[in-house]
């Protein structure tokens, strides 16, 4: 192994900068070369590759989005497209890749394995919907964005005793609603791996209001979305005023927390040490608080739990 290549691709995740710099601070240390590949997969195709040295990667730790730019390329489900970046990398004398992303990157990174390209998957996803690993990189901050903005929508229902339903980002997956509805004290939890009954949610608010609850925050996860036409429900049901927030983009953004620019900086580190170790086709994660490695395969595999648990507190919590 001397020389590695390191790109983001898919959603944007904050940490992914954090990433990079482990990855490419590491592999420096250990006497490798790195190359930085702009803009995913399609810039890889497209040669856009450039030498990366420590000051590369100086004072990015803090900062959002990725550095590497990042993109979408439905070419590269095309075998002769991965042929070309294949071919790419061997141009540059790159013996493997790093790729920072979600389950569409590591599926296009095992294909590229399998043509010679040594590569290793870090999470890179602000979703945390990947099974193998506890968190992905990205989880901690856009939680701590949206419980920011969960804080403020609280203060402004209650000044109004409205109900508040705030839709939460996460694709099919209901953990950031779910982590930003136990810190945000949320009224009512809503994910896609637990569904929910619009009447009994309305009566649920009708009690709280009962009980002199001043305000209800609803969070609602975007696997299950429609939050609009929710919170018009909620307001004809109830006769209660009622505000509807989507949360959007914002929740990709921001300064990495603490949490992420560690989880990162580890994550990174072993990505780079695998290889070292010549493997390749693996993803990189944390289970139980130890940084794991698993087969690309069987990491995509694995079933998601949802943790029950939390969800059952939060219901206890809310009343
Ligand atoms: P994420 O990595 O965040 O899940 P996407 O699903 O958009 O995001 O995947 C990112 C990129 O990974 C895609 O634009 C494509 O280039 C590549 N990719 C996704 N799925 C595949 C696949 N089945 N085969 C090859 N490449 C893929």
């Amino acid at each position: 192994m001397k020389k590695i290549a390191v790109l983001t691709s898919g959603g944007d995740a904050p940490g992914m900068n954090a990433a990079i710099r482990a990855v490419v601070r590491m592999a420096l240390h250990n006497g490798l070369e790195v190359m930085g590949v702009q803009r995913g997969y399609a810039g890889l195709v497209n040669g856009e590759l450039f030498k990366m040295d420590r000051s590369s990667v100086s004072d990015i730790i803090q900062r959002g989005g990725t550095i590497l730019r990042t993109a979408r390329c439905l070419e590269f489900k095309q075998e002769e497209t991965r042929i070309k970046a294949a071919n790419i990398l061997k141009a540059y004398g790159v013996d493997a890749l790093v790729v920072i992303g979600g389950d569409g990157s590591f599926m296009g990174a095992k294909l590229l394995s399998k043509l010679g390209v040594k590569t290793i998957g870090l999470p890179g996803t602000i979703d945390n919907d990947l099974a193998y690993t506890d968190y992905t990189i990205g989880f901690d901050t856009a939680l701590n964005t949206a419980l920011d903005a969960i804080n403020k929508l609280r203060d402004t229902s209650t000044s109004h005793e409205r109900v508040s339903v705030v839709e939460i980002m996460g694709r099919d997956c209901g953990d950031l609603a779910l982590y930003a509805g136990i810190a945000g004290g949320a009224e009512s939890i809503i994910v896609p791996e637990k569904g929910y009954d619009k009447d009994d949610l309305c009566r649920v608010i009708l009690e709280g209001k009962a009980n002199g609850k001043m305000h209800n925050l609803v969070l609602v996860a975007e696997g299950i979305g429609g939050s609009n036409e929710l919170a018009k429900y909620i307001e004809s049901v109830t006769g209660i005023e009622t505000r509807a927030t989507i949360l959007g983009h914002i929740q990709r953004g921001g300064s990495p927390t603490a949490s992420d620019r560690v989880l990162a900086s580890r994550l990174g580190a072993r990505a780079v040490e695998l290889l070292m170790e010549e493997k390749t086709c693996r993803v990189v994660g944390i289970r139980n608080n130890e940084v794991v490695d698993d087969d690309i395969d069987e990491a995509l595999a694995m079933e998601r739990k949802f943790d029950d648990k939390l969800y059952e507190i939060a219901k206890a919590l809310s009343y």
